[in-house]
């Protein structure tokens, strides 16, 4: 999962996609990159990438450097290899002139990777990732001449042999921007309108709306899946739908990684939190469960957890003090820097929970070692009861399109019973939202749901051997990621 911004016919373009990254750096603190264009042969692309935070990347003498009317960029959240900065993002090719960040995953990676390496009409070396592999691939099927009709004939060739999830957004060094969407829409896009002060439009494309409103875009609407949209310099705008197989957004988006702020599918992310906590709270209330407060893990989880306390009539505490310099531990790589960094991040407030049935909400339950040291923390504080409830259904099988979840095994959902997930935690009770109230919460009928089901919206039959090959390259500094 990571962040994508692009803006054009804009002033200060390097600073707006530098505003549009920190408001995107939720969905990727590995590494951040803006690439953009003067569009004068000579001066085409100025490109500054960097490992870390968004603020830690770019500095004020960064945008004397990043000049342009144009620009794209990209936080960078890793499945494999934080640190490389080979693998940072936007990818450029000097040759036709294009650069491009991508959010994703390419299941049939390596397949494609030897095709095009093995080619002698591409000429293509080596692959850094995945990204780098579209960005190669649309090269090999662009003609010279890069306007939007040859475009869109690049990409719908390229989304002929791309299996799995991607949203790109992409710049052309005379200052045309351009974005897809995989056909299944797995990965989010938006598109935002504005007025410059001389009446001229910009326009921007970028992973959530949150950051496009912040940049004052507005008429704010989601690419379609499958579609292709190109923006030239002058601010004609084309748009094409390639192709569509189906509309299946990831549904943790809403669960869990977009800002409260933004909205999916129509559906704002804070409603839906709201709603799943609703719709938990009624099935709680039908299993006649009990309990004295409701205690939600922050932060992604407070909301659903407020709206479980309204609804069973409960107190609503926040009694799990969160570090705030501590980043999020399903970001960290390695298990050992977890368990450390969940021991160290929250501090319960024992003289408020000794004695208690709590509720204790979370967003979703992976592997279970954050639930498991919480359930240790609550019930070291004198918890009477310990009740773990889960915004998220059951995830019992692997993510292929870019989140980090581990092999099934690794799963704690993964063939065992709620009262064996239960036991294996240490809590009296655990509570999964169903895959209907998910649905219904999100008021998404069509979603993706892969890793609760089993059941994924693409061809996953390079799956097993992406699996294999991805965990080689997690002991070396090449691989697919992002
Ligand atoms: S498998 Fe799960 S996490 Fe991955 S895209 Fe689908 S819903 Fe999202």
């Amino acid at each position: 999962m990571c962040g994508l911004i692009g803006v054009t016919g804009t002033v200060e373009s390097a600073y707006e996609v530098y505003l549009g990254l920190m408001n995107l750096q939720h969905r990727g603190q590995d590494g951040a990159g803006i690439l953009t264009t003067e569009s004068r042969p000579g001066k085409e692309f100025h490109l500054q990438k960097g490992t870390g935070l968004v603020e830690n990347v770019f500095s004020e003498r960064s945008f004397k450097n990043l000049r342009g009317h144009a620009a794209i960029g990209h936080t960078r959240y890793a499945t494999i290899s934080r640190n490389d900065p080979n693998l940072l993002q936007p990818f450029l090719d000097y040759r036709l002139g294009i650069g491009l960040g991508h959010n994703g995953q390419i299941v049939n990676f390596y397949e494609l990777r030897d095709k095009l390496i093995g080619s002698e009409k591409t000429a293509v070396k080596t692959l850094e990732s995945d990204s780098d592999l579209i960005l190669k691939l649309l090269c090999a099927h662009l003609a010279d001449t890069v306007n939007a009709e040859n475009l869109f004939k690049a990409v719908s060739l390229c989304m002929d042999e791309l299996i799995g999830s991607y949203a790109v957004v992409g710049l052309v060094k005379d200052g045309a921007l351009f974005g897809f969407r995989d056909p299944n829409g797995i990965r989010p896009l938006f598109l935002g309108r504005k007025e410059n002060s001389d009446g001229k439009p910009a326009y921007a494309l970028g992973s959530e709306t949150v950051a496009l409103s912040f940049l004052g875009y507005t008429a704010l609407e989601e690419i379609a899946p499958g579609e292709a949209i190109y923006i030239a310099s002058d601010g004609q705008m084309s748009r094409k739908q390639l192709r569509r197989d189906s509309y299946s957004p990831c549904m943790f988006e809403w669960v869990y990684f977009a800002r409260v702020e933004s909205e999916f599918g129509k559906t704002s992310v804070y409603r839906a939190r709201f709603k799943l906590g609703q719709i938990l709270a009624e099935q709680m209330k039908q299993q006649k469960i009990e309990a004295d407060i409701v205690i939600p893990v922050p932060e992604t989880s407070r909301i659903s957890a407020v709206a479980i306390a309204e609804t069973m009539g409960l107190p609503f505490r926040e009694l799990l003090i969160k570090n705030r310099y501590i980043q999020r531990t399903f970001i960290l790589e390695g298990q050992e820097s977890r368990l450390e960094a969940i021991r160290r991040k929250l501090f319960p407030i024992a003289e408020e929970i000794e004695g208690k049935r709590c509720l204790v909400v979370d967003d979703s339950i992976v592997r279970g070692n954050t639930a498991m040291q919480i359930v240790k923390l609550v019930r070291q504080a004198g918890a009477r009861e310990v009740i773990l409830v889960s915004s998220c259904p059951q995830i019992s099988s692997p993510c292929y399109y870019g989140i980090d979840f581990p092999s099934p095994d690794e799963l704690i959902a993964y063939n065992r019973s709620d009262d064996q997930i239960a036991s294996e935690l240490g809590v009296d009770r655990v509570v999964f939202q169903t895959i209907d109230g998910l649905k219904s919460a999100l008021g998404q009928l069509s979603l993706c749901t892969g890793c609760l089901s089993g059941q994924y919206p693409t061809d996953i039959g390079s799956a097993v051997e992406f699996e294999a090959n991805r965990q080689k390259d997690r002991e070396k500094p090449l691989g697919n990621r992002c």
